[in-house]
């Protein structure tokens, strides 16, 4: 490992193991090492946040140690059984969108091969530790909150009603899986959907009735019945359905893995097959499905895995 990339490790917080001119895999072996290759310098991968929170989007940075003329020619790689999609910005550094899952436990592990026109090809391993949210002895989550809601929320529902339910679970975990096939459609960082106040985050573990429920799976934008609801960013509309619980629902496919989701509308305003462009209004603010009262759910998805949206926001400032 070079210094610099020890520097990184240490300040990320990270245990990065990069292995020059090596390859793990079998389709990888037969271009390790070429004799009489120039040597080169090896690529460094550091993470963004250094703490990632379960069920949150990182960044991947790739970055030469020096310039050399051994040029890159691909950056592969998987974190959490997602595939990567490396882009290069401006700076020369490349650049993927990572995750920690919701159900990590005590770490999560970033792989990426960076072939060069030589090829040479580097394989980075890189092991994030993952905080834990609940404490391990099972006590309530530090932000927990109480709500009483109707019992809708706390009865099992019938069978035909859990099927329809898990179907179209299986529906928006498909969209997910079809958004790595498509290029990355966005450049300008994502959007707020509504800029109105967030009245419930991510992740916010909620008590129903005093019971602890799932977790909140997006984030709530605050809005009366009519009110405007943009696309986070430029995609192409996936999927416009009626959901049991989500109600009047629009998916977008940003490409490289990434889709959102907007729930509870009052009506959609896009079809499958359109392309939105960022801010663009998609939908009106509802109260369909089962819910409360009017407001906006925002869910994103990276593959089939549902992370913090407002990720999205945070981290695409940080991408040029
Ligand atoms: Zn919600």
């Amino acid at each position: 490992m070079t210094r610099i990339s020890r520097y990184f490790a240490a300040r990320l917080g990270l245990f990065v193991l990069t292995l020059p001119g090596t390859s793990l895999g079998a389709q990888a072996q037969s271009s390790s090492i070429v004799p009489g290759a120039a040597p080169h310098d090896s690529a460094t991968l550091s993470v963004t946040p250094r703490r990632p929170e379960i069920g949150s989007l990182v960044l991947l940075s790739i970055r030469r140690a020096r310039a050399a003329g051994d040029s890159i020619v691909s950056i592969t790689g998987w974190m959490a059984g997602e595939p990567l999609h490396f882009r290069g910005d401006s700076t020369g550094v490349a650049r993927a969108f990572g995750l920690v899952p919701l159900e990590a436990s005590d770490s999560v592990v970033a792989r990426v091969v960076v072939r060069y026109d030589s090829g040479v090809a580097d394989t980075i391993r890189s092991v994030l530790a993952v905080p834990h949210r609940v404490s391990p002895t099972g006590g309530r989550p530090a932000r927990a909150r109480r709500l009483s809601v109707s019992k809708v929320f706390t009865t099992r529902p019938d069978s035909l009603t859990e099927a329809r339910i898990e179907r179209e679970n299986e529906e928006a975990r498909a969209v997910g899986r079809r958004a790595h096939a498509t290029p990355e459609l966005w450049r300008q960082p994502f959007l707020r959907p509504r800029s109105s106040r967030i009245t419930s985050p991510f992740g916010s573990g909620r008590l129903f009735n005093g019971r602890l429920a799932s977790s909140h799976g997006g984030v709530d934008f605050a809005g009366q019945p009519g009110d405007s609801v943009r696309a986070a960013n430029r995609g192409v509309v996936a999927l416009v359905d009626n959901f049991f619980l989500a109600g009047n629902v629009v998916y977008i496919d940003h490409g490289g893995g990434v889709v959102t989701g907007y729930f509870h509308l009052t009506q959609a305003l896009v079809a499958v097959g359109d392309t939105v462009e960022r801010g663009q209004q998609i939908g009106l603010v509802g109260a369909t499905g089962r819910v409360t009262g009017p407001h906006l759910h925002w869910s994103a998805r990276y593959g089939e895995h549902t992370v913090d949206p407002m990720g999205l926001i945070t981290l695409t400032r940080l991408r040029r």
